[in-house]
C-alpha cells in the first residue's frame, strides 16, 4: 500500500506585536519556543535534504550568486536580538515558474525562478526574501510546533530523528506543489505573518531597500492568484490590510539609498530569458514521477516482495521522539515518514512512481481527529487512506482492544497491492490521544501471509508504551 501522508494541525499563536508609539516602528517579540536554535538547524537541514532531492534545484552560479548577494545583505541587517550564531542562511534557486519562495528553520531558503521573473524590480525579490528570512529569525517554524500538541511535537522530532534511507522514502511532494515534510514549518498563522511582514520591513529598510516593495510584491502575488491561488498565499495567509500596514510601517522607517531596480536585476532577468522556460511545479513533479530525473533527483527503488525474509522472532525496541516506545522484529528497518514511522523488512518497502510504498510491515503515525469519537475518527482515517489507495476495501467489523493502555479499535481491511497487484490485508489499530489527534498503527501483508503477520502485528501493537 501507499504510505500515509498526514499533516500536523497548525494552531494559531497569540499576537506578539506591540506598538510602542504611533509614529515609531513596531516593536517585535519572538514567540515562545520550547526548542533550541540547534533543533531549528537540525530540523531545517533534514527538510532541506529532502527538498533538494525532490525539487529541480538550480545549480547555477549566475542565479544563486545573485540571490546570495541580496540574501546576505538582508542577513547582515537582522536586528541583533534575532540573530542566532547556529543559523546558516543559504539562498538557492528552484527551476519552476510559480511565484514562490520558502525558508526552513535554521536558514535554508529556496526561491523559485518565477519569483525573479515576475517581480517588477529587485526590491520586490528582496521583499519576499526579507519576509521569509524573518520567519526563520523569529523561529516561527518551531514556535508553531511549540503551540501544537505534545504528541505532535514528539512526532516532529521523531520524524527527523528517525533514519531516512537513501532510496527516497518519504514523499516530499505529496499533492502537486505541496512540499510535504516542510509543511509543518511552512504554514504560518496570521499573527506570525504580520510579524514577518513587520520585521521584514525593518530588515529591508536597514539593508537599503524600500519596504513598500514588499507590500507591492504581495499585491502582485495576490493578483496572480486567479482560479488557483498560488502556494505562497496558502502558506502565508494575509492577516488583513497587509498592503496598508506595511506602507504605514515604511513611513516610520529610514530607508537606505539602494535603488529598487539595480543593473544586476536586469542582467539576471536577461540571463533567465535565454534559458528554456521554467516548468510549473506540477510539470516538474510529473517528470520526476515518470522517471525523467534531473539533477539531484532520486530514481524509484522498487520493493522486491519475493526477497522478504520471515519476521524475526527477536524484537528490537525503538523510542519514537519521546512519544512512544515500540518493539518490532529485529530484521525490520525504521523508516521515517511524514508524521509517521514505518518499520519494514528489506524488499518490503521502496518507492514507485515517486510514492513511498510498502508490501510488508507496519506504519505508525498520527492523524488529525476532529470527531472526538474513535469509531468515526477511524472511519475517516480509512476514508483518507483510500484517497491514495483507491482499491482499499470497507472494514467488516470493529473489535475493541487496547493500545498502550488506552481504549482502542482494531479492524482488518483488504487492499490490492500497488506493487504486485495481489491481494493484501491491512490491520488497522487506532486510539484517540484526546487532544485532537488519532494514533494509528497499520500492519500490511500479502493476504496469503496474513496468518503469520497478523500475530506479529498484534505483538508489535502490544509492545507500544506511550511516554505520557
Ligand atoms: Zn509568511
Amino acid at each position: 500500500m501507499r504510505a500515509v501522508s498526514t499533516r500536523i494541525a497548525t494552531i494559531s499563536a497569540a499576537l506578539v506585536l506591540s506598538m510602542t508609539a504611533a509614529a515609531a516602528q513596531t516593536r517585535i517579540v519572538a514567540p515562545k519556543n520550547k526548542y533550541s536554535p540547534a533543533d531549528d538547524v537540525k530540523l531545517g537541514q533534514e527538510a532541506a535534504r529532502q527538498v533538494e532531492q525532490q525539487l529541480p534545484i538550480m545549480h547555477d552560479s549566475e542565479v544563486n550568486g545573485y540571490l546570495n548577494r541580496i540574501g546576505q545583505r538582508l542577513v547582515e541587517n537582522i536586528p541583533a536580538e534575532f540573530r542566532h550564531p547556529e543559523f546558516h542562511y543559504t539562498f538557492t534557486g528552484v527551476n519552476v515558474k510559480e511565484i514562490n519562495a520558502f525558508a526552513l528553520p535554521g536558514g535554508p531558503m529556496f526561491i523559485n525562478r518565477g519569483m525573479i521573473e515576475k517581480a517588477h524590480n529587485e526590491g520586490e525579490v528582496a521583499g519576499v526574501m526579507a519576509h521569509e528570512l524573518s520567519h526563520v529569525a523569529l523561529r516561527h517554524g518551531t514556535a508553531q510546533q511549540t503551540k501544537a500538541t505534545p504528541y505532535a511535537i514528539g512526532q516532529v522530532l521523531g520524524q527527523v530523528a528517525g533514519s531516512i534511507i537513501g532510496g527516497g522514502w518519504g514523499q516530499v511532494i505529496s499533492t502537486g506543489s505541496q512540499v510535504g515534510i516542510g509543511a509543518a514549518f511552512l504554514r504560518y498563522s496570521r499573527e506570525y505573518e504580520k510579524q514577518a511582514d513587520i520585521l521584514g520591513s525593518h530588515i529591508m529598510a536597514a539593508a537599503g531597500y524600500d519596504p513598500r516593495d514588499m507590500a507591492n510584491v504581495f499585491k502582485t502575488i495576490q493578483e496572480q492568484g486567479g482560479s488557483g491561488a498560488p502556494q505562497w498565499m496558502s502558506d502565508h495567509p494575509d492577516p488583513g490590510n497587509r498592503y496598508e500596514y506595511i506602507n504605514e510601517e515604511a513611513r516610520a522607517l529610514n530607508v537606505g539609498a539602494r535603488p529598487s531596480d539595480t543593473g544586476e536585476f536586469q542582467t539576471v532577468r536577461t540571463y533567465l530569458s535565454r534559458l528554456s522556460p521554467a516548468p510549473s511545479t506540477e510539470e516538474a513533479t510529473k517528470n520526476r514521477r515518470a522517471g525523467r530525473t534531473t539533477s539531484g533527483e532520486v530514481p524509484d527503488r522498487r520493493p522486491d516482495p519475493s526477497a522478504v525474509a520471515r519476521p524475526d522472532t527477536q524484537f528490537t525496541s525503538y523510542n519514537e521522539g519521546n512519544l512512544f516506545r515500540i518493539s518490532v522484529p529485529s530484521n525490520w528497518r525504521e523508516l521515517a515518514g511524514n508524521n509517521s514511522v514505518t518499520f519494514a523488512p528489506e524488499g518490503g518497502y521502496g518507492t514507485q512512481r515517486g510514492n513511498s510504498v510498502f508490501t510488508h510491515g507496519m506504519e505508525i503515525g498520527i492523524a488529525r481527529d476532529e470527531s472526538h469519537d474513535l469509531r468515526t475518527a477511524t472511519d475517516e482515517m480509512i476514508q483518507a487512506l483510500r484517497q491514495s489507495n483507491p482499491r482499499l476495501g470497507q472494514p467488516a467489523n470493529y473489535e475493541r482492544t487496547t493500545v498502550g493502555g488506552r481504549s482502542a479499535l482494531h479492524t482488518t481491511v483488504s487492499n490490492v497491492s500497488d506493487v504486485t497487484g495481489g491481494q493484501e490485508a491491512i490491520d488497522v489499530y487506532t486510539t484517540a490521544l484526546g487532544d485532537g489527534s488519532l494514533f494509528y498503527a497499520l500492519g500490511v501483508a500479502p493476504r496469503d501471509q496474513y496468518g503469520t503477520y497478523s500475530r506479529v502485528f498484534n505483538s508489535v501493537v502490544n509492545s507500544i508504551q506511550f511516554a505520557r
